[in-house]
């Protein structure tokens, strides 16, 4: 969606004629504006030739799968991709991307080994939420959350990032809430304190992956510049002060971050936060780029045991959508 016309546009548009536009945009999914015939005619030319609703992408996996991947054509010809996850109990979850690429090369991540080509529009961002709701709506389904934790790092590009959340939020556009979105970061500032001071009740989830600077260096070059010390005190103010709780994202990595030692500094290190307000949510490796394998099962038990002993509330994400190259960290340009 090229966002500057859609602005341009709607902008300019008495209050009646926006909530037309919505409506045939974001309710009834128009995929294109010839079909929007509120519209007088002249409009819907200059929309479709500026602002065309079209979507380019292809999709991998069908609907009864667990999750399915779509790769989108930007309108440079650039390519990024989103996925979605089906729950079991009906949940639709959206995984949506914020940058083409990401300069932030995690030696883990696909993403960030294939470089940084630039970063979406608020259009961008909506166009992909938009794509997924059209896909099922025809099965009277409707998208739950949004999780960005697609390609790129939302911080690199806030203003965008909130913009099109702000969009999708909208009653008159998706009316997904704002405790239905959830932001996952490294930590970068001084976008974090402005995320973290948004006043919206958005969830974040911090990337934290190893509790140490000698280990998350390694993993995540950007530790180098806004290190665990940094980091730290501004993630457990937002939780204390807000009372809200905090995902903290883990990756494990066989015989790299998920022994019982780290296990154990991971603790030491979480101890000063609140228990109550902490989600470690443990993630499995997916295999793809760098020379990492998945931790056994075995390990991976003991980690959570460990965990559960100190007192922190442990989860395991599952690692949908393998298969298509579209679970945590296989994202591609
Ligand atoms: S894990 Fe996130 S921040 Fe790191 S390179 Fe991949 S997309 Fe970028």
């Amino acid at each position: 969606m090229n966002w500057s016309a859609w602005k341009l546009f709607i902008d300019t548009q008495p209050a009646f004629r926006q909530r037309q536009i919505n409506h045939a945009v974001f309710k009834e999914l128009a995929a294109n504006w010839s079909a929007v015939s509120v519209l007088p005619l002249k409009d819907r030319q200059w929309l479709e030739t500026n602002c065309p609703l079209d979507i380019n992408y292809t999709l991998s996996g069908k609907e009864t799968d667990p999750a399915q991947k779509a790769r989108i054509v930007l309108a440079d010809g650039l390519t990024i991709e989103t996925v979605i996850m089906h729950y079991g109990t009906g949940r639709q979850i959206v995984c949506l991307s914020s940058q083409v690429g990401c300069p932030l090369g995690c030696a883990f991540c696909q993403t960030g080994q294939q470089g940084f080509k630039r970063n979406l529009t608020a259009g961008e961002i909506i166009e992909q939420a938009l794509l997924w709701q059209r896909l099922l709506a025809p099965a009277g389904q409707h998208i739950n959350n949004l999780v960005f934790m697609g390609m790129g790092e939302p911080l690199l590009n806030l203003p965008q990032v909130l913009e099109g959340v702000e969009w999708l939020h909208s009653p008159s556009a998706l009316d997904i809430g704002w405790r239905h979105v959830a932001i996952s970061t490294v930590g970068l500032m001084p976008e974090l304190k402005h995320l973290l001071n948004y006043g919206q009740q958005i969830k974040i989830a911090w990337s934290l992956h190893a509790p140490e600077d000698k280990w998350r260096d390694q993993l995540m070059p950007i530790n180098r510049r806004y290190s665990l010390a940094v980091l730290k005190p501004i993630f457990r103010e937002y939780v204390i002060k807000t009372n809200r709780r905090l995902m903290i994202e883990y990756l494990l990595l066989d015989h790299i971050n998920d022994q019982l030692e780290q296990a154990e500094e991971l603790a030491n290190f979480l101890a000063d936060f609140p228990k109550n307000l902490l989600l470690i949510n443990l993630l499995n490796y997916n295999p793809g780029v760098g020379n990492f394998h998945p931790s056994s099962s075995r390990t991976r038990e003991a980690f959570i045991k460990f965990l559960e002993k100190r007192g922190y509330k442990v989860t395991t994400r599952l690692s949908l959508g393998q298969d298509i190259l579209g679970a945590c960290g296989q994202l591609g340009i």
